[in-house]
């Protein structure tokens, strides 16, 4: 299968017409600034998802990436998919939790880093390096991170060939569990650098090193490619789509629903990558009624899909108790436009967002959007509360997971099963959990975790625990100004 731009081709020749999947995860930038989907997606049917009722997690995986006909050789394929081996069940890495008659939580974070990141970058980091080493290239991948995507990128590359990765932080801008899943991975192809100041202080440094004419020609000396792991690049959508088929075939074996009945998936979006997995996985022939999204207080999204208007003239980002959602630009949504209404308008629009921060969807187009989704925004009390209610009904979620319950509460129009993704692990963000059940969350997650601890009867994952007595490996902490020399350092 091919891939094609999503902003339409500017006939240059570092961009091809089309590109292997391969080609499309290794330079995930094309023409006018665009990003690469999918020239057609392959047709599930009910014929693939009856032939896959008692397959096993990776089995479903592999046949869904065999359907996508992927130019990756089969044994790398599945050394990419052992990588679920490391999830606390193997035969079971998503498991799916009944929470109410008409509820299931999907949960995504029983892998490494203790986050839905995990799901994708954990066989994204086997297949881009089995990549560099088969064309004998070198990559840097840089990431700016709010919590979440760095712990997991430095997981999946640590110790692996010919990938390098350098990924800034916030100092005090994560919990203490995120910052410590950082600085306490040691290996020397990795690099975490703390930078005074918040996140777009972190986001604009790495702009600034992107822009730099001495630091291209560095890497053009030394034959470094530069990658991103952030979810602009295909090679972590594709295995976002797994997750919804799997957790919707449970449904079935469970007998809950019957093979064609439609659900909801309610999603709690940032980036709008783990929608856009549910997205293609209905537009693929998944038995899918609405996918509903939920924001926090940053709801440019909320506003898109109610409105269909995209709109962050005059705003900036709000911190929330689900940092892992605050952002304003979701990257993929560019996707949906290109697939829904094709790259000449994928293109005017996404100019009118860089130039204006602003679009507006024609009335037709916004009744297709909301054709496929529903959305709400949920703020920091609303949320708590949420994490609250469903505690003293007998289950603890983390805080990006409990907006989804605003939605799940006004967006359904139909009393259909609904598919929550839980995408994060109640430890990481411990603080906003203690306060939320009425437990002391002391003077940082250590004490929170031993408080949630000991009220929720619930064990801290060992993972979690030995964080706080593991030494400190990278203790790099500079301004922001300071990233240049400290990058072209490592390299
Ligand atoms: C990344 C992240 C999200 C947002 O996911 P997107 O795919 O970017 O929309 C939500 N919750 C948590 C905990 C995350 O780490």
């Amino acid at each position: 299968m091919k891939f094609i731009e999503t902003r339409g081709n500017d006939s240059q020749p570092q961009h091809p017409v089309n590109v292997n999947f391969s080609e499309a995860i290794l330079g995930p930038i094309a023409s006018y600034g665009g990003i690469y989907a999918p020239e057609t997606l392959p047709d599930l049917g009910e014929a693939f998802l009856k032939a896959h009722l008692n397959s096993s997690y990776k089995q479903l995986a592999k046949a869904l990436l065999q359907a996508f006909e992927i130019d990756i050789a089969e044994r790398v394929i599945d050394e990419a998919l052992s990588s679920y081996d490391q999830f606390d069940d193997p035969n079971d890495p998503t498991p799916l939790v009944k929470v109410r008659d008409d509820l299931f939580v999907s949960e995504l974070y029983h892998g490494p880093t203790r986050a839905f990141k995990d799901m994708a970058l954990q066989p994204f980091g086997v297949l881009l390096s089995a990549l560099a080493k088969y064309r004998d290239e070198d990559y840097l991948i840089l990431a700016a991170t709010s919590g979440d995507t760095g712990p997991a990128a430095l997981e999946t590359f640590k110790n692996r060939e010919r990938v390098r990765v350098a990924c800034m932080y916030p100092e005090g801008g994560t919990s203490d569990v995120q910052r410590l899943q950082m600085i306490t991975e040691d290996a020397d192809n990795l690099r975490v650098i703390g930078i005074h100041g918040d996140f777009d202080d972190a986001q604009s440094a790495l702009k600034q090193l992107l822009g730099s004419q001495s630091f291209k020609q560095t890497l053009s000396e030394k034959k470094i490619h530069l990658s991103a792991a952030n979810s602009v690049n295909f090679g972590r959508i594709i295995f976002q789509i797994i997750y919804h088929i799997s957790a919707y075939l449970e449904l079935v074996r469970r007998e809950e629903i019957t093979l064609g009945e439609k659900i909801y998936i309610a999603v709690p979006s940032g980036n709008f990558g783990n929608a856009l997995g549910a997205y293609y996985a209905m537009q693929m022939g998944l038995p899918v009624e609405k996918i509903l999204i939920s924001t926090n207080n940053n709801k440019v999204l909320t506003g898109l899909i109610q409105d269909g208007h995209y709109d962050f003239r005059g705003a900036s980002v709000i911190p929330t108790v689900a940092p892992a959602m605050d952002i304003l630009k979701a990257s993929n949504v560019e996707r949906i436009l290109f697939d829904l209404f094709g790259a000449e308008r994928t293109r005017e629009l996404m100019y009118q967002l860089d130039t204006e921060r602003f679009y507006e969807l024609s009335p037709s187009e916004h009744a297709e959007l909301k054709a496929i989704f529903a959305a709400d925004h949920c703020d920091d009390e609303e949320t708590v509360g949420y994490v609250k209610r469903c505690f003293e009904d007998g289950y603890l979620m983390d805080p990006h997971t409990a907006t989804c319950l605003k939605v799940y509460d006004n967006c359904r129009d139909k009393p259909l099963k609904t598919i929550v993704t839980s995408t994060a692990e109640w430890t990481k963000f411990s603080m906003t959990i203690a306060e939320a059940i009425g437990t002391e969350s002391g003077s940082g997650d250590l004490d929170a975790l031993k408080n949630i601890s000991a009220k929720a009867n619930i064990q801290i994952p060992a993972q979690i625990e030995a964080l706080f007595d593991k030494p400190i490996a990278q203790k790099t902490l500079i301004d922001k100004d300071d990233i240049e020399k400290t990058i072209l350092s490592f390299l």
